[in-house]
């Protein structure tokens, strides 16, 4: 008798990923790659100017650091492209990709990453990602909201005019 084949389903994690205004024009393709080939699902996608207040909510942690105002200027100089992937760990296996926060530091290890790659220094440093599965949450609320939001809506709207 074939011995029965046990298969383990590990559910997905979404995250939130930015493409950082600098980098939108000239590597959002290449990046946009790197993440297919790493075998993210990309739920949600948009080109999206944050508000000063969507920017402040995103880094409030960081209010009291000095380097806040000019990160609230930089992410609010043009559209970011917003990203919602999805794989096992994806909050994990995103940052990795990332890389650390400082693409010049990061440089002087041997180990590859978006923000080595595309990074100009540690505020122009190319691409954002959620730390925790709840800032995941909390980000995606705060950038998509109303899209999901309109999106739930047609959806309810369509089943209900389906069983009219
Ligand atoms: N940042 C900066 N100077 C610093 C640290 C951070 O300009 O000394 C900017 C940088 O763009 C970074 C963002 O602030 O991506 C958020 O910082 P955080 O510490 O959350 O790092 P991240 O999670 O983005 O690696």
């Amino acid at each position: 008798q074939a011995e029965q084949e046990i298969q383990v389903v590990f559910p997905p994690e979404q995250t939130l990923a930015l493409i950082k205004p600098d980098t939108v024009e000239e590597h959002k393709d290449e990046i946009l790659k790197a993440i297919q080939d790493a075998g993210f699902s990309i739920l949600h996608m948009m080109a999206v100017c944050l508000s000063q207040a969507d920017i402040e909510k995103l880094y409030r942690k960081l209010q009291d650091k000095p380097f806040f105002n000019q990160l609230v200027d930089f992410m609010c100089s043009g559209p970011c492209m917003a990203l919602i992937l999805s794989k096992f760990r994806a909050v994990h296996e995103w940052r990795a990709m990332m890389g650390p926060t400082d693409p010049c530091q990061a440089r002087e290890t041997a180990a590859e990453s978006l923000r080595v790659h595309f990074g100009k220094d540690i505020l122009h440093n190319a691409v954002h990602g959620s730390s925790s599965s709840e800032r995941a949450n909390e980000e995606i609320h705060l950038v998509f909201g109303d899209v999901c939001r309109e999106e739930n809506q047609a959806s309810l709207l369509h089943e209900a005019s389906a069983t009219a």
